[in-house]
């Protein structure tokens, strides 16, 4: 079987995007590969967060991973921070990684904005330990929504440096697995910025766990635009996020979509895409109600899938130390 690798961060607020664009997928494919799934927790320190919402926040990931439908039968479910091969490996990779490389990555742009003062070295080589994560376990596929296209692009090019520097396949080259739908939810304040955790206004994006109420109210302002017609655009992002949100949750074609809400306005859609909404988290949310109230069960599922991986990853880590010449 093809092993599969991907993660998210426990910062903030898991939301719709993160959703349609990862563990939606992961779910769906679960039973047809070995499956890595992790919480990043290390990546979530190279901005800064406070030590409790932190502690939370990844267990509350955990449940969430659960409750969207992983199988701990199919799946390794783990915090990278329990598994130190991480830090290991990426310290070593970050010796290997060209700054030119490092430069050109969009996502440091975005988040470090004009503060290279402040700025954390650790958010300018995430990209390095993100390729450490993908490669302790010599994946081959990595689910992600299109933000981490160029990301997952350098985990090749570093892998592929690696194994023609030491004339070794120490490394498998992983692949982006990126689906057409749902692998960029826009921001449902500013429909030219990907929908993100990190994003201060929480207007702008649904998150898994929020109630009906509350989608409703969200949906109802986000931005759309003066003319009123419910069908895809480019020229009007806002409508078109909303129907690319709206395909993604039904599997219905652009057509069929826009035949249904013809002659009507952006109110009827607005309602029947939250009602969409409603009866995907639902049950969701019922499931994580339940797993984050038995604390132990969760943590021994945790536990397990740290013991379960550490054995591949401290042999990858072997295996490159071995072709450097460290230890
Ligand atoms: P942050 O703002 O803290 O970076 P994020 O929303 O980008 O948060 P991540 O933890 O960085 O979340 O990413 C987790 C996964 O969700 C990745 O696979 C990423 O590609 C995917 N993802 C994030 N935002 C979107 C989005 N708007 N649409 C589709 N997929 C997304
Ligand atoms: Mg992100």
């Amino acid at each position: 079987k093809k092993r599969v690798f991907s993660g998210i961060q426990p910062t903030n607020n898991i939301h719709l995007g993160n959703y349609l664009g990862a563990i939606r997928n992961w779910v769906e494919t679960q039973d047809q590969y070995d499956n890595v799934f992790c919480i990043v927790d290390l990546h979530a320190i190279t901005l800064p967060i406070d030590p409790k919402d932190l502690h939370n926040n990844t267990r509350k990931l955990a449940a969430l991973y659960l409750a969207c439908g992983l199988d701990a039968a199919h799946c390794k479910v783990f915090v990278q921070s329990h598994v130190h091969q991480h830090a290991e490996l990426s310290w070593i990779l970050n010796c290997f990684t060209p700054m030119g490389w490092l430069n050109r990555m969009t996502q440091f742009k975005t988040k470090a904005g004009d503060d290279m003062e402040t700025v954390s070295a650790g958010l300018y080589c995430y990209p390095v330990l993100m390729a450490g994560d993908i490669l302790l376990y010599q994946t081959d596929l990595v689910p992600v929504g299109d933000d981490q296209r160029q990301h997952v692009e350098l985990t090749r090019d570093l892998a592929q440096r690696f194994n023609s520097l030491y004339n070794k396949p120490v490394f498998t080259i992983p692949k982006a697995d990126i689906r057409a739908a749902g692998a960029r939810v826009m921001s449902l304040e500013d429909p030219t910025k990907k929908m993100s955790k990190s994003d201060p206004n929480p207007n702008a994006y649904i998150t898994l766990l929020d109630d009906p109420k509350t989608i409703k109210k969200k949906i109802g302002r986000a931005t759309t635009d003066s003319e009123r017609l419910v069908t895809f655009d480019p020229a009007r992002p806002g409508i078109t996020n909303l129907l690319t949100i709206y395909q993604a949750l039904t599997g219905q074609s652009n057509q069929e979509i826009e035949a249904d809400f013809a002659g009507k306005g952006y109110g009827d859609f607005k309602a029947a895409l939250t009602e969409r909404l409603v009866e995907t988290l639902s049950p969701i949310q019922q499931r994580y109600h339940e797993l984050i109230n038995d604390m132990p069960t969760l943590e021994a599922i945790l536990k397990q899938g740290a013991d379960e991986v550490r054995p591949m990853a401290e042999h990858t880590v072997q295996e490159v130390k071995k072709a450097i010449g460290l230890g």
